[in-house]
């Protein structure tokens, strides 16, 4: 596991100077709290990050709270995925909870608040209520209703609860202020009626809390210390603030805190959204390499690691901002870099045949499995008269500054001899068939005669025992049109095959290597793809390129 970088960030120094002041004694725990309506994406593991993290970093806990206040059916598919993302990012919950455990509880909060004459029940349909809440300049109207007496208020929300009327029919309400500078102080719903069974309380309850009374009740319930939401919250805070101090059961309650949500370019994070492509078949599932999910992003390669250096890095905003992609990726490279062995794998090969090479003799030559890491060693690669070379190593009629093979030209091939084209074979297409080199005995790697200076450096497979591989290549799912609105990427997705040396033929799923010269690449989950003529290939999916596109904006 990666260790635990100390981030300095503002919400560590409110929780320095709470613990100071003793405020939660020596405590600190916080939540992360998804609603099991969808798999994670990046957005959330900034969250989870930043929750588990701060727990780590003062000795706390960091509960797993369902949200769950909704009675839309619960999704068992999306719990098993949060649990299985969460323990992926490294990352332990103190304790598994169900905000719908609370209900009793929460309803009990708000007859509480009826009692003090700081709750009542409307009549105002959804539409009146917005009709009368005012504006940011002008304040609202008082409801008709909101000076009932404590105990009409009382009858009539044991009705709402015992089924007695229809959903939108009443509501219940905080008594505030409708002259409130902040909307969401005006008398704000609470209750609301929903005649809809509950995953877990069935048909217990047709009336649930809306989110402002119940989120500050479970992070009261549960004994949370710093309660951590995104930015769109900041002008809630005052109602959680007054749930809590109105309802009187908790001394020291909670300290809510906001910070940036995270947004990255070509990247749309929206469990709805991301739904949407998968329900329209627009990608495989919620694990497709390109979606932005914690699991397409596993299976895409990228590491847990990785996306904690990611987080870390990016630091903890006030301010929304949009982090570059890139910056993404480059943690990747910077994890694998030094984790992962090379492998020779060629694309859009063309065959190289050695004239003066014995037919019948194959070298098994040493190559390193990683330059920067010597301790991971060197593995044997065989090599014989007849090789595969990638499509993009040789030109025939070469560019200026062009140093790889093209004919007459002398290059390196990487880890065995020094080779020359000597002539192109065509087929009777005029596409080349096959080229012919002579190799320089003098020159084989790890002697002294391939100290000898040659420009171009170049990788090859050996052609009698190479295996066939299947290559996903992937782009952005999503790219910015000229309107600087997100678009989805029709190219996302480019298959191709190639040849690989006969080591990764025995590739297990989820394994990762450098594609020397090329990039990284995992072994898919789904191992094999089925060809035409009936045999099975293994399927790479490219994690990231080798160079960083990146750019620090000026
Ligand atoms: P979405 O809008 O994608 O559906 P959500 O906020 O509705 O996300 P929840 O399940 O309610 O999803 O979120 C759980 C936690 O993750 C919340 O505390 C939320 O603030 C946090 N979170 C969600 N998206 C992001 C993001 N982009 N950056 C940081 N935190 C996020
Ligand atoms: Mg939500």
């Amino acid at each position: 596991m990666a260790e635990v970088i100390e981030m300095t960030n503002f919400i560590h120094d409110i929780i320095d100077k709470d613990l100071e002041n003793e405020k939660y004694g020596d405590k600190v725990l916080t939540r992360f709290p998804p609603e099991p309506n969808g798999y994670l994406h990046i957005g959330h593991a900034k969250s989870i990050c930043l929750n588990f993290m701060t727990a780590e970093k003062y000795h706390g806990g960091c509960n797993l709270r369902y949200d769950d206040t909704n009675p839309v059916k619960e999704d068992m598919e999306y719990v098993d995925s949060i649990e299985e993302d969460v323990r992926w990012l490294g990352f332990q919950w103190k304790e598994r909870l169900w905000a719908s455990d609370y209900f009793d509880e929460m309803y009990d909060c708000a007859v509480t608040l009826i009692k003090k004459g700081l709750a009542y029940v409307c009549d105002f349909s959804a539409e009146e209520i917005r009709a009368n809440r005012g504006t940011l300049t002008e304040p609202g109207k008082e409801s008709p209703y909101r000076n009932r007496s404590v105990e009409e208020n009382m009858k009539l929300f044991e009705e709402m609860r015992d089924g007695k009327y229809e959903d939108g029919e009443k509501v219940l309400r905080a008594k505030i202020d409708m002259a409130s500078p902040n909307i969401n102080m005006r008398d704000p719903v609470i209750y609301r009626i929903a005649h809809a069974s509950h995953h877990n309380t069935g048909d217990k309850w047709c009336i649930y809390p809306m989110y402002d009374f119940a989120h500050p009740i479970e992070d009261a319930i549960e004994g949370i210390t710093h309660s951590i939401c995104t930015l769109e919250f900041e002008d809630h805070r005052p109602l959680y603030d007054w749930v809590l101090q109105a309802v009187g059961k908790w001394p020291t309650p909670p300290q809510q805190i906001e910070f940036a949500r995270l947004n990255i370019t070509n990247t749309i994070m929206s469990k709805r959204y991301l739904k949407a492509l998968v329900d329209d078949g627009v990608v495989e599932g919620w694990d497709d390499p390109r979606m932005p999910t914690i699991a397409g992003i596993r299976r895409r390669g990228y590491t847990p690691e990785a996306v904690r250096d990611f987080c870390e890095r990016i630091g903890v905003a006030k301010a929304n901002s949009t982090v570059d992609v890139a910056l993404l990726e480059s943690c990747v490279r910077d994890d694998l870099k030094t984790k992962v062995e090379n492998r020779n794998v060629v694309e859009n090969p063309i065959k190289v045949v050695i004239t003066n090479y014995p037919e019948d003799q194959t070298e098994m030559m040493p190559i390193e499995n990683n330059r920067e890491v010597p301790e991971m060693g060197d593995r044997q690669v065989p090599f014989s008269n007849e090789l595969w070379i990638d499509g993009d190593d040789f030109m025939e009629v070469p560019v200026k500054k062009y140093f790889r093979l093209f004919p007459g030209n002398e290059v390196r091939f990487k880890g065995a001899y020094f080779l020359t084209c000597t002539d192109v074979i065509k087929n009777e297409d005029g596409t080349i068939k096959e080229l012919h080199c002579t190799y320089d005995p003098t020159t084989k790697s790890g002697t002294e005669g391939a100290n000898r200076k040659v420009k171009g450096t170049i990788h090859w497979v050996d052609a009698k025992t190479a295996v066939k591989i299947r290559i996903r290549n992937y782009d952005y799912l999503m790219v910015e049109d000229e309107n600087g609105e997100m678009d989805l990427n029709p190219d996302s997705l480019m298959e191709s095959w190639g040849y690989a040396e006969p080591l990764l033929g025995e590739a297990k799923p989820g394994e990762r290597f450098q594609f020397f010269r090329k990039g990284y690449y995992i072994a898919d989950s789904v191992l094999n793809s089925a060809e035409d003529d009936g045999s099975e290939t293994k399927v790479f999916n490219k994690i990231v390129g080798l160079k960083s596109s990146f750019k620090v904006k000026k």
